[in-house]
């Protein structure tokens, strides 16, 4: 089913035929992709979007699209990897790309609506002590809220005043008006200052990958550095209204959209077990048992080592290329903070974020071991179905019918098609034969 969202139409671009020049390449009509082209283009510099398919097909056509710098709990694990500068840089870049998302939406019809953001505890204090305090820590007033309006208990939650949301499709109608944008153009093969498309070249002085997952093997590890969470979602009908938006950690999500109930949750990792639409449903039936579903889905995002997006220079190697992914379920205004960081890469201008965010930072982190051990297993593990991305075992997925990788996160339909990257090439046709739905 689709997600709540995707009833809206956005505009229809020609795919590309011939072979065209231009300053920056950006790959990917995503968020990521379209906020990087608008502010280039506000910018001054040239620039056009290649998009394999249609626009905001990918992770963006199913998120929840609330735009908010209270990323879980999150700044207290910040501040002890990345000291004060660094997680006080981090809030102050994603709190500012509020501030855009507000003043682009007085001009695009959006469903924008200033809300309150709460991460919220079920029971025990001591994470939400925390990271109240890591927030003094960085000069930030979050509220603490003992009593929610929500249908279950909780420990109470903290608050991050005056975030916001909207409709993620509407807003990105709005922002292709001037841009120029090729659908239906999968970038096939990309080399230095030329990416190669079905029907024609795009020669370019630098290009920016926005494709959730990087599209190039060779360059940059992002196959060690990147794996991918699976996320489900559903909209309720016939519900009293919610006032604010609300999470917790490794919980529920919650926010309004007009007349519907937004929950989200059952997360994991892409290929492993979780606890998925089932989680929900229960979640559905024991606290909103007079609501109606009305649509459910399921979407993933890129997961980093350190909790960090990954947005600068794809890798040493590649000075024309530069990369914005590893978003960790937070892409909204993480697109907007990769937008202005990689245009003023390619201004040749500073900015706070550039060395934080830089995708070839330190990476010896915990993480890096579970990424290596789960590429090593399934590299090894015997079984039929392989991923064409790295030769992975895959794993039948009962609940939405696909073979999905656990090591980079790829997913492959019944019928071998692929619908989630970093695999561009269907499963050979003598492995799809159509498995028994394991419970
Ligand atoms: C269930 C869920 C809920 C979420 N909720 C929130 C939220 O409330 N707030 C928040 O901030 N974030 C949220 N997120 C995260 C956010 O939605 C994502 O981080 C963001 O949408 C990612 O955008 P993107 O542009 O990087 O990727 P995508 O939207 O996936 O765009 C990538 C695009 O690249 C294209 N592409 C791929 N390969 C090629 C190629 N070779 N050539 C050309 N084009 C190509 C794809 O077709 C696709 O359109 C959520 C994520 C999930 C999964």
């Amino acid at each position: 089913m689709e997600s709540i969202w995707q009833n809206t139409e956005l505009p229809h671009f020609p795919p590309l035929w011939g072979d065209i020049h231009t300053d920056v390449l950006i790959i990917g009509g995503g968020m990521a992709g379209l906020c990087c082209a608008h502010t280039l283009q506000q910018a001054g510099v040239s620039c056009v979007v290649a998009e394999g398919g249609r626009l905001a097909g990918g992770t963006t056509g199913n998120t929840t699209a609330k735009i908010t710098a209270q990323h879980g709990l999150c700044y207290d694990k910040l501040l002890r990897r990345f000291g004060t500068e660094g997680a006080q840089t981090y809030l102050q870049a994603n709190l500012s790309a509020i501030s855009e998302f507000a003043s682009l939406a007085e001009e695009i019809d959006c469903d924008f609506t200033r809300a309150d953001h709460t991460v919220y505890a079920r029971s025990g204090m001591q994470l939400l002590e925390t990271e109240l305090a890591a927030l003094e820590k960085l000069g930030y007033s979050a509220v603490f809220r003992e009593k929610l309006p929500l249908p279950f208990p909780t420990a109470g939650g903290i608050c991050f005043p005056d975030q916001a949301q909207f409709h993620p499709l509407k807003f990105l109608a709005g922002l292709t008006a001037d841009l120029t944008i090729y659908e239906n153009t999968p970038v096939l093969q990309l080399e230095p200052h030329l990416a190669i498309t079905e029907k024609g070249k795009i020669h370019f002085s630098r290009a920016i990958v926005a494709t959730h997952f990087p599209l190039l093997n060779k360059h940059g590890l992002y196959f060690l550095k990147l794996y991918q969470q699976r996320s489900y979602a559903v909209s309720l009908e016939g519900l009293p209204p919610l006032d604010g938006m609300y999470l917790e950690e490794n919980g529920l999500s919650l926010r309004q959209s007009g007349s519907a109930l937004i929950l989200g949750g059952g997360g994991h990792r892409t290929g492993k077990r979780g606890g998925g639409y089932p989680a929900l449903e229960a979640a559905v039936q024991r606290y909103f048992p007079d609501g109606t579903i009305t649509n459910r889905w399921a979407a993933q995002d890129c997961m980093t080592l350190d909790g960090l997006p990954y947005v600068g220079q794809y890798s040493k190697h590649t000075p024309w290329l530069y990369v914005a992914t590893g978003f960790q379920k937070w892409g909204m205004t993480n697109s907007m903070v990769a937008a202005q960081l990689l245009t003023a890469l390619v201004l040749d201008k500073p900015h706070p974020c550039k060395d934080l965010l830089s995708p070839r930072r330190p990476m010896l982190r915990p993480q890096l071991a579970v990424n290596g051990w789960e590429s090593a297993v399934n590299l090894l593990a015997p079984g039929l179905h392989r991923c064409t991305h790295m030769g992975c075992r895959l794993n039948w997925n009962p609940q939405e019918h696909s073979w999905d990788c656990p090591c980079h996160g790829s997913r492959f339909s019944r019928s071998g098609q692929v619908l989630n990257n970093p695999a561009v090439k269907p499963l050979p046709a003598f492995r799809r034969r159509e498995p028994r739905d394991k419970k």
